[in-house]
């Protein structure tokens, strides 16, 4: 007898999101985590739930058609952290030419099933609002729907789900030795000790640690040819006051996204470059912050410099390698590789934040040969704080400050847009802005900071600051040493208990 059904090594989208549909099913599910969750691609996304539009000229249908449908299934399961945005499409004089941009818009519109976003529509850029902060040889453009999430906040809340119908969510925790007989005999990694857990069957979701986590750990060769892209962002100051995004298109057939990030901020990315080595610490490099910002340049009023990038971060995928030429061709599907010739092993390769649930259930399908076949179930489900309408969010604001009335309203909006209806399980019984313990910099309290140590798995300032919240871009130097020492404290002092 196994000690689970199934192990997951990796607590990225993918792993979070196969963990939750797997323990929804019922079967006993063992998530292992390196790191903190979300620490590895899952945090240095694009933060879109979207299509792809660029993907419809490499005639990836399969991939945009199914990512174009879950953009609205992902909106109804956390209409909290995903949020509908509208991009304009600058037509640029002299690149795609404004029929294909048309014929591809159409095809965007049409190919998903759209129920709730709106449709393209055309925009006169040399009198609208939204052509103000461009550069003034824009005429026209188009406004297509798409959305925006946090990413990060997406994975653990699929932890947390995952962890509330049965799974053991265990971060910091390698998986350093795989012995495969009839099950596999998992050896982990916690602070220095070696625990051993058995399982029925493993996926493979190290995200771009696949390839590695094959070669030392499993001791195999790749199930599949791979090859590891890497992207950088920069954030900058408000580079315009408006809540579109605009999507441009670069010479060297890249698109590069400028979005609203964080109501004070844009976010600006991303790059596409072939990346070797061990993905863990990953960060843009000078050149493509100055690619980036030279973006920035060519078509905004704004004149931007590398040293007004107030935050930079960068991710790698690991996809498929058809052997394309550019990184940006190669195909951004996923693949599922599975192994049955014992214990079964399903190799994960690829996906997207977006289609993380399709995914999930691909797995499953999967693997149901030997774990059994079981319903799926997530298509109509919510994750954690999203039980509340679509449109609900501006109601659910004042719902909570009309409970919390000592809550400020930027404070409301941005608890409410992470925790949705469990805002009160965070605040608990509070009256007062005392009862919520110290503020710990910009609105963090120490009852937040409490509430994300025993729901969310967060052990240090980073995990708060950079992947429970956006917060780090508003904690000064000494507000993140003293969040560190509150949470220290609070490990000591469960530890004395
Ligand atoms: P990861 O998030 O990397 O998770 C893998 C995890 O495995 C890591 O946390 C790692 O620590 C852990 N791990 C590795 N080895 C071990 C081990 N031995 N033991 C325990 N744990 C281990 N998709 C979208 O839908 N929208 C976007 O806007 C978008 N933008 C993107 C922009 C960039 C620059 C990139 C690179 C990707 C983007 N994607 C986007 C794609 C998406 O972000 C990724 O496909 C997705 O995050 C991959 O998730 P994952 O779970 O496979 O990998």
């Amino acid at each position: 007898m196994a000690d689970f059904d199934l192990a997951i090594i990796g607590g990225g989208i993918n792993g979070a999101g196969i963990a939750r549909d797997a323990a929804g099913r019922g079967l006993k599910v063992l998530l292992v985590e390196q790191n903190d969750l979300a620490s590895g691609t899952s945090s240095a996304s694009t933060k879109l739930i979207h299509g792809g539009l660029r993907y419809l000229e490499h005639y990836w249908f399969r991939l945009v058609r199914e990512a174009l449908t879950e953009r609205e299934v992902v909106l109804r399961m956390a209409p909290h952290l995903v949020r509908p945005l509208r991009f304009v499409l600058p037509h640029e004089p002299g690149m795609r030419p404004a029929w294909m941009l048309r014929i591809g818009l159409f095809l965007y519109d049409h190919l998903g099933g759209r129920k709730i976003l709106p449709g393209t529509r055309t925009i006169d850029l040399s009198r609208d609002a939204l052509g103000a902060p461009l550069k003034g040889r824009y005429r026209y453009g188009f406004e297509y729907s798409d959305c925006q999430a946090d990413d990060s906040r997406l994975v653990v809340l699929n932890a947390l789900d995952a962890a509330e119908r049965g799974a053991v969510i265990r971060t910091r925790t390698r998986c350093v030795r795989a012995e495969r007989s009839d099950v596999w005999q998992l050896v982990l990694e916690v602070r220095g000790r070696r625990d051993v857990k058995s399982a029925r069957a493993l996926v493979n979701a190290a995200g771009p640690w696949v390839g590695l986590f094959e070669q030392t750990v499993l001791q195999r060769p790749p199930s599949e040819e791979l090859r590891l892209i890497k992207g950088s962002h920069i954030v900058l100051h408000r580079l315009f006051d408006h809540d579109r995004a605009y999507i441009f298109q670069t010479p060297d057939g890249r698109v590069v996204f400028a979005l609203p990030f964080e109501c004070d901020f844009t976010l600006v990315g991303t790059t596409d470059q072939n990346f070797a080595g061990d993905p863990a610490g990953v960060a843009p490099s000078a050149d493509e912050i100055g690619y980036l910002c030279n973006v920035v340049n060519d078509h905004f009023r704004t004149t931007i410099a590398p040293a007004d990038v107030i935050w930079s971060f960068a991710g790698v995928r690991s996809l498929q390698d058809d052997g394309s030429n550019k990184p940006q061709d190669t195909p951004r599907d996923y693949v599922l590789a599975l192994d049955d010739e014992a214990a079964p092993l399903l190799t994960v390769i690829g996906g997207k934040i977006t289609t993380f649930r399709r995914l999930a259930e691909a797995a499953l399908d999967e693997l149901a040969p030997v774990l059994g076949t079981r319903p799926a179930w997530t298509a109509k489900s919510r994750l954690p704080g999203g039980d509340f309408p679509v449109d609900g969010v501006e109601q659910l604001i004042a719902e909570t400050r009309a409970s919390f009335p000592f809550l400020a309203e930027a404070q409301a909006r941005r608890m409410v847009h992470a925790y949705g209806t469990r805002v009160p399980r965070v605040l608990g019984d509070a009256r007062t802005p005392a009862d919520l313990g110290p503020v710990l910099g910009a609105d963090l309290t120490g009852a937040e900071v409490r509430y994300l140590m025993d729901q969310e798995w967060a052990q240090t300032a980073d995990d708060v600051l950079w992947r429970r919240s956006k917060l780090g871009l508003r904690f000064a130097r000494e507000e993140r040493a003293r969040l560190g020492t509150f949470m220290a404290d609070a490990i000591g002092n469960r530890g004395a208990r």
